[in-house]
């Protein structure tokens, strides 16, 4: 049996640097062990000892790290469906199956954004134990939520429905209860809805959910537990006050102003656009002519132009962007689009390949806080979690979004199951129910019905 593996090509090893043209990255059991040019590999790792990887035109490069899925959402067509919809044992199930289509895209790691019950935290558990396939992953609870937050989208008279992926705090002593009860729950970090959503309401969105000093108590106890503090900020005020308060993330921030960049640099804020989502329902409305059921089309294109104009001058600035899929909606499959990220940083960021490689690698490594320095980066002491690619994504990023370019996708020094998962069955309890998707009205002139959104 082989050592390891000796991988060769051009090495692109997720930092910054440039890079070697022709290089090798040897591994050892689940660990790199070296990484440099091939004139360099020392004698002791010969052929024949370990795997020699050689093939034309290949790039090595980390796995992919997605820094915003949600593995328990199962493909919800909306939050109706995600808060109402399915049995939660079911989900777990369904969330470790899907697991493994995520890592089989070449992501060996990734940061759930928020769960329902506590499905995320289990099956991070699950794949760490080796009991399953899936990425590496660091997670998020329940997301924190107020009655001005994105997830507290039911009227009041109903009871906050115990299947959202978010608990409903009332007061401020209860947001302290709340951080700690999750920290309890093993959450590697706390995510907060700042803001509401285009998903759910077409107003504007200026506000902020939470007040400075609410942000400010959620940072501190969160801090104060060694956990990563993270929140969904769309609107202007959320993301300024929960930067000022200390947030390590900004998720999507596609209304940062020049006040917000400011503080977000100062506070040294990383943000994760998640653009994806709503990239990914444009097109499908476009390509579908506007029948593909979305209920919020021009506030969507109002924000993904002004996350087009405002993020390229926060990135521009210095502030940090780590690319998210999104993945868990309908919009946004599991095993599929998890690099378009990187292909959205380099359109319309003003980013370089090589630069969001980076931004999807070790520059993401920062909400992987649970693995430290062992992932990200091709470097000897790391998790050898490699992708070797059939072409170089430092000319063309969309390479990323092609598993099938992938020849290895190694995650631990081992190459990962390929075998597709078999096409599942949908069971009537995981969709809501409709009788018809419009109005059939009653057309006298042809004594027929006519269907009307
Ligand atoms: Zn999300």
């Amino acid at each position: 049996m082989s050592k390891g593996y000796i991988l060769k090509g051009k090495v692109v090893d997720g930092s910054l640097a440039a890079p070697i043209e022709r290089g090798a990255v040897v591994s050892e059991g689940e660990r790199i062990v070296w990484v440099g040019d091939e004139k360099a590999l020392p004698a002791q790792y010969r052929p024949g000892e370990y795997e020699l990887v050689d093939l034309p035109g290949r790039t090595v490069m980390p796995g992919i790290i997605d820094a915003h899925i949600h593995i328990s959402f199962g493909e919800a067509r909306s939050e109706e469906e995600l808060a109402l919809y399915t049995p939660v044992e079911y989900r777990t199930l369904r969330a470790m199956w899907n697991a493994k289509k995520v890592l089989q895209a070449g992501v060996t790691s990734a940061f759930d954004a928020a769960t329902v019950n506590n499905v995320a935290q289990s099956v991070r558990d699950a794949i760490d134990a080796d009991m399953y396939d899936g990425p590496r992953m660091a997670v998020s609870g329940r997301q924190l939520t107020n009655h001005q937050g994105l997830e507290d989208s039911f009227p009041n008279e109903m009871q906050f429905p115990p299947g959202q992926a978010a608990v409903l705090v009332k007061t401020r002593d209860d947001l302290v209860e709340a951080i700690r009860y999750q920290v309890k729950d093993g959450v590697d970090a706390i995510k907060v809805s700042g803001s509401n959503d285009s998903l759910i309401t077409p107003d504007s969105l200026d506000g902020s959910a939470m007040s400075y000093e609410e942000y400010k108590i959620i940072a501190d106890e969160t801090h104060r537990l060694g956990k990563i503090c993270t929140v969904h900020a769309r609107s202007r005020d959320s993301i300024k006050e929960a930067a000022k308060a200390g947030f390590d993330v900004l998720f999507h921030a596609s209304y940062i102003d020049d006040e917000g960049i400011e503080l977000a640099l100062k506070n040294k804020c990383l943000i994760i656009p998640t653009l994806p989502l709503l990239v990914n329902i444009l097109e499908a409305i476009e390509s579908t002519e506007g029948t593909a059921g979305a209920s919020a089309t021009s506030a969507f294109r109002r924000e993904v132009d002004a996350a087009i104009e405002n993020l390229p001058r926060a990135y521009k600035a210095g502030v940090p962007l780590v690319p998210g899929s999104e993945s868990g909606w309908s919009p946004v499959p599991y095993g599929q689009w998890h690099a378009r990220e990187m292909q959205i940083f380099v359109d319309w960021m003003g980013m370089t390949p090589l630069e969001a490689i980076h931004a999807g690698t070790l520059g993401a490594t920062r909400v992987l806080k649970r693995f430290g320095r062992d992932v990200g980066k091709l470097e000897a002491g790391r998790f050898a979690d490699i992708l070797v690619v059939n072409g170089d994504p430092t000319k063309d990023i969309t390479l990323l979004q092609k598993p099938a370019k992938f020849d290895w996708i190694f995650k631990g020094g081992a190459p990962i199951d390929r075998t597709p998962p078999k096409p599942r069955r949908q069971w009537w309890y995981e969709r809501h129910k409709m009788f018809l998707n419009g109005v059939f009205h009653y057309d006298a002139a042809s004594g027929k019905g006519v269907l009307k959104r």
